[in-house]
């Protein structure tokens, strides 16, 4: 038998270079933009980008970068743990610990101790009431600037560290899928069989499922977003799971159609063909330098020529990683270009009410010439 997905090391993440790196991008901007220039400081709040830039997994903080120095706020509930995940990113970043209520405070005291004039925010990850308490509350000597997409603008673009955490998630999910296939021949319900894949995917070595798994069978599959229930699966009609899992904070996202027993339905049938050529089409045309809402649009038109249009009715894809929705997103409105290293899913489907649909998602990996894809069960699953 050969060895499980998790029985081999993964390599270090590179943790320390990404503070940089946003350092030098803010530079950059700051010659460009009128908003982001002569920024002093950036206080980030969102938990998923301070674990980007520091390793740090607790679930409060602030990360408060001022003068080329970085410092980690967080509450006494995350010392020491805040100490053990720092050292083991290589992050030169200090630990202030304080009472969760008084974060922004001491955020404050080390901005006007800086002597910081202008101070960057994270637009898309302060509440309302959050930045009524910065403007009038705590920073009130310091001018507020709103920024938007600069940490998650660095984490499109994976490092070997992080490809090798999603890799190893979709191998993971691989395996989980075919150990879990033979059960829907004995007819289990959607909650059933999506228990057994999370339960699966943990025993061999996920810390978990990446997002709520989805099994909708027979009129369910027609919901693209539909919550497993007690319905059971049933010969000749279609099973579509959508389930991904996470390593080391980092997600895989893949959907197979499934039937048992073959397809009862033509207008299915073709749906199955339909679907297929369309995510084949996307794969395609993924590379370097391409537009995603050109992937879009190349799924789009094979399942228009079907005159399924009006069926498609969600974006193909999106980029994944320690979010399981991330940038760059894969839709007709996007502006995102796709570069190498960016992680993407290619997801078309056909949902047809009343009847069933079709979906089949690939987690892939842009390359200079195309790319490569992470999720690799087999798509003829009839
Ligand atoms: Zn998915
Ligand atoms: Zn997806």
């Amino acid at each position: 038998m050969a060895a499980p997905p998790s029985a081999l090391p993964l390599p270090a993440m590179k943790v320390a270079r990404r503070l940089r790196r946003l350092a030098e991008t803010l530079d950059q901007e700051g010659d460009g933009a009128d908003s982001l220039a002569g920024l002093d400081g950036l206080v980030i709040s969102s938990l998923t980008n301070i674990r980007y830039l520091t390793g740090f997994t607790g679930s409060a903080g602030l990360l408060l970068l001022l003068g080329g120095e970085a410092t980690l706020i967080t509450d006494g509930r995350y010392g020491r743990q805040a100490g053990e995940e720092l050292a083991d990113a290589g992050v030169e970043v200090s630990i202030t610990i304080g009472p969760g209520s008084e974060q922004g405070t001491l955020a404050d005291a080390a901005v006007r101790r800086a002597g910081a004039k202008r101070l960057g925010l994270e637009a898309a990850h302060v509440s309302w009431a959050t930045q009524r308490r910065y403007a009038g509350e705590w920073f009130n000597a310091t001018e507020l600037v709103a920024t938007v997409g600069l940490v998650e603008g660095l984490r499109r673009t994976k490092d070997p560290g992080e490809l090798a955490r999603i890799g190893r998630a979709a191998a993971i999910a691989d395996r989980a899928f075919a150990q879990v296939r033979p059960m829907l021949d004995e007819g289990p319900s959607e909650s059933e069989v999506a228990l057994e894949l999370d339960a699966t995917m943990r025993r061999l070595g996920a810390s978990g499922p990446s997002f709520e798994t989805i099994v909708a069978a027979g009129p369910n599959a027609a919901m693209p977003h539909h919550r497993p229930t007690g319905r059971r699966v049933g010969r000749g009609e279609p099973v579509v799971v959508d389930f991904g899992a996470r390593v080391g904070g980092y997600a895989s996202d893949m959907t197979r159609t499934v039937w048992v027993d073959g397809i009862d339905d033509d207008q299915l049938r073709r749906a199955v063909h339909v679907v297929t050529a369309a995510q084949s089409a996307g794969v395609d045309a993924l590379s370097s330098g391409v537009q995603a809402a050109a992937i879009d649009q190349a799924c789009r038109e094979v399942i228009a020529e079907a005159g399924w249009a009006e069926r498609f009715v969600h974006g193909t894809g999106h980029g994944v990683g320690l979010d399981i929705h991330e940038a760059p997103s894969v839709s007709s409105t996007s502006t995102d270009i796709l570069a190498a290293g960016h992680v993407v899913t290619v997801e078309p489907g056909v949902y047809l009410p009343g009847l069933g649909g079709v979906r089949i998602e690939d987690t892939v990996v842009v390359t200079d010439h195309g790319c490569e894809p992470l999720t690799l069960t087999p798509k003829d699953l009839c």
